[in-house]
């Protein structure tokens, strides 16, 4: 177990001294002659030729060509920034920041001044920006106010390749402005050669292939499948450490928790080895890569660790094309990464572990070999390769709740879903669930047109019902609450509880509960920080995330900045919280569970079991009120409730007459169910009505 055979010291030092050879490109070399010798620049005159020629251009190349930082300014130096601005959207947060980070630096200038970027609930753009990086999503979002994208002269549409849900509705939003819009731009960018789609897409336009500059990558499969790949991968880190010559070596796993237990297994190790050992051991720079990693720590991952000392990066799919890290010599691939599915047994969006596809197998490979000929270690049979994983990954259009993206095309005035230009249409059934759960809210009306609310709740960049809940809130006249709950669910856990100090940190945790509701409780967090004047001291004396309640407090400002434009006056209610509580209900009553037994629950529309989770107000103040909602199912050993409220079971039919009467609160399960389906079908119908009377409409 663990056990590595150890190489003499004077083969350390050689391979140290070779280290020495290879590495340190960035410190030789000024940021200038850096770009020039990305693949792109020497291809950057014809690119250009072909950009000023043709309203869209597809852009071919591999990761690390330099298509994400160059384009942009190869925009702005060929003029495309004198009336207007070049944007350039990406699929992850992390990649806009980081990116337009690095730009910033290429071009000389302060981020936000020329080169800034926004994602959601952030932003650094100023009255000088002409280079724009920013989540697919804001430019989305964008369109509502601006369908014509007025302001931008060019838009770089990065990574074509993921078909994130929001890269795919932009598809067909970009297709009618490229239409309408004889000056604009459309730059689409792929890292792998599946191009032809795009360009058909848009008519058959032009496809530009950057020719790449990419070494062999020796690809090294089990032999039989591993049981346990965080050990696995740990294991082979360190051999290929302590056997191979000098390069970085870079891991791919799924998620944070993953990612962090791995990094606290492979230092164990590495001191474990120290000690075991009289020799000299290399040092080991250990390093994580998510999305939710704070941006210093990220910016870590580019930087040249010290000479004699080895790069680690642990990382999630982020580092299989959004970003590029130089000097990887070594890929350790567990073959597994995480997704985002509709699960239909929970009508919710999860995201689950699935195994990837041969397309990103293949991307992670290829990380190997950027610098020089590099290795490929899969930690899993070639056979599971060739017969077991899918070709390439199926989009998120495909897979995903698309409540968020209906209400906008539907504010967009887009009628008809089914006839949008959709690149791969979603399956009916998904258009229809999502639909569903829209008029659900009050958000569609009975032949699925957009009601008033739906149309304000289009406003917000939120997740439907969350955006429900704020207008509740004003309607109900407890806004200011209901803006800071929803800030304070839009950020990761406020809650620090760290293993070796469980139970000191729950202690502190318990006094700020709220008995009757988790909701009521983060408000009451919130507040309290504000009076201690938002003090950093007092978050870690009272076990809490200071990073995660600052983005709650930036997040409460621009959603009080959109409240702003839309002219809608602020209302409390406090200390009277019922109203908070219903506003909740209001939002989450699709997700309603009533009581069975001690402490357990099951889910008032399928009747599955569900729990309160130890680390809620309710279950820490010992209450079981008969009827809870709950923001999020969390799935782990057991199915349980995230953040749970308590709420009256007349607000519960209030809010959605559809599922809930007096009577029926104590019907089963299956009549439920058996109503619901009667419901889609009916509206189904109506919907084919409807369709059927505007393609009469369109004929005549
Ligand atoms: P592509 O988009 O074609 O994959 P990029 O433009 O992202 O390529 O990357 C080009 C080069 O810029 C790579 O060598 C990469 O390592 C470097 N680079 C990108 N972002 C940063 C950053 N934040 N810091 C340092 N180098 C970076
Ligand atoms: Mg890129």
């Amino acid at each position: 177990h663990g056990e590595v055979d150890f190489k003499e010291d004077s083969k350390f030092s050689e391979l140290l001294k070779k280290g020495d050879a290879v590495s340190d490109f960035a410190k030789s070399k000024t940021i200038q002659e850096q770009r020039q010798y990305l693949p792109i620049y020497s291809v950057r005159d014809e690119l250009l030729q072909v950009i000023r020629e043709n309203q869209v251009v597809v852009v071919v190349g591999e990761t690390g060509s330099g298509k994400t930082t160059q384009l942009t300014q190869y925009l702005h130096e060929d003029g495309y920034t004198v009336n207007g601005i070049v944007g350039c959207t990406q699929p992850r947060r992390v990649a806009a920041v980081s990116v337009a980070n690095r730009v910033s630096e290429e071009m000389e200038t302060e981020l936000g001044d020329k080169v800034g970027y926004a994602i959601r609930f952030e932003d650094e753009i100023g009255p000088n920006t002409i280079i724009k990086y920013m989540t697919d999503g804001i430019l989305l979002h964008e369109t509502r106010s601006d369908g014509d994208l007025e302001k931008y002269r060019v838009i770089v549409m990065d990574e074509a390749h993921e078909r994130s849900l929001n890269t795919d509705v932009l598809f067909g939003i970009l297709k009618r402005v490229v239409a309408k819009r004889r000056d604009f731009k459309l730059i689409v960018t792929s890292a792998t050669l599946n191009s032809q789609k795009f360009s058909n897409f848009f008519g058959s336009v032009p496809v530009f292939n950057i020719p790449g500059r990419t070494f062999p990558v020796n690809i090294l499969y089990n032999r039989t499948p591993c049981e346990d790949y965080v050990e696995a991968a740990v294991k082979q880190a360190i051999t290929i450490h302590i056997t191979s010559p000098p390069g970085d070596i870079l891991i791919f796993m799924t998620g944070q928790e993953e990612i962090e237990a791995a990094c606290y297994s492979l230092a164990e190790r590495m001191e474990q080895l120290i000690s075991s050992t009289k020799k000299v051991v290399p040092k080991l720079l250990i390093l994580p890569l998510y999305s939710e990693l704070p941006s210093k720590l990220q910016a870590l991952i580019f930087q040249k660790a010290e000479a004699g000392t080895r790069k680690c990066i642990i990382a999630t799919n982020i580092a299989e094309t959004s970003l590029t890290v130089d000097g990887i010599y070594y890929v350790i691939d567990t073959g597994y990464g995480k997704m985002k599915v509709y699960n239909s047994r929970m009508g919710m969006d999860a995201l689950q572990v699935f195994p990837v596809s041969r397309a990103s197998a293949d991307q992670r490979s290829g990380r190997a070999g950027r610098t020089g000929p590099g290795t490929c270690y899969r930690l899993y049979t070639e056979n599971a390769y060739i017969n077991e994983m899918l070709p390439s990954p199926v989009p998120e259009i495909q897979r995903t709740n698309l409540s968020y993206v209906i209400l906008l095309l539907k504010s967009l005035n887009v009628e008809n879903l089914l006839d949008f230009d959709f690149m791969d249409p979603p399956p009916q059934d998904n258009i229809l669930n999502s639909m569903y759960r829209l008029w659900v809210l009050g958000a569609l009306n009975n032949v699925g047109s957009l009601t008033d609310l739906g149309r304000k709740m289009a406003d917000f960049p939120l997740d439907p019902p969350l955006a429900k809940m704020v207008l509740m809130g004003e309607q109900l006249g407890c806004l200011e609450e209901v803006v800071t709950i929803v800030s304070m669910l839009s950020v990761p856990s406020v809650f620090f509880r760290p293993k070796d100090r469980a139970v000191e940190s729950d202690a502190a945790r318990e006094k700020f509960f709220i008995p009757e509701s988790d909701h009521l409780t983060l408000y009451n967090i919130y507040q309290q920080w504000e009076k201690h004047n938002f003090k950093e001291d007092w978050c870690n004396v009272h076990f809490l995330h200071v990073k995660a309640l600052q983005k709650a407090r930036e997040v409460r400002h621009q959603l009080q900045k959109i409240l702003r434009k839309l002219k809608i006056p602020s209302s409390s209610c406090w200390p009277d919280s019922d109203l908070v509580r219903k506003a909740v209900c209001s939002a989450f009553f699709n997700n309603a569970a009533r009581l069975k037994g001690v402490g357990q629950y099951v889910d008032c529309r399928n009747g599955i079991p569900c729990h309160l989770h130890p680390s809620s107000a309710l279950y820490g103040m010992g209450c079981t009120p008969e009827y809870v909602v709950y923001h999020e199912l969390l799935l782990t050993n057991k199915e349980y409730m995230h953040c749970v409220t308590c709420v009256e079971p007349q607000w519960l039919m209030e809010a959605g007459p559809m599922y809930f009467s007096i009577k029926e609160s104590n019907r089963s399960f299956l009549e439920h169910k058996k109503r619901e389906e009667k419901e889609k079908t009916t509206m189904e119908e109506e919907m084919e009505n409807l369709r059927k009377v505007q393609a009469d409409a369109d004929k005549n």
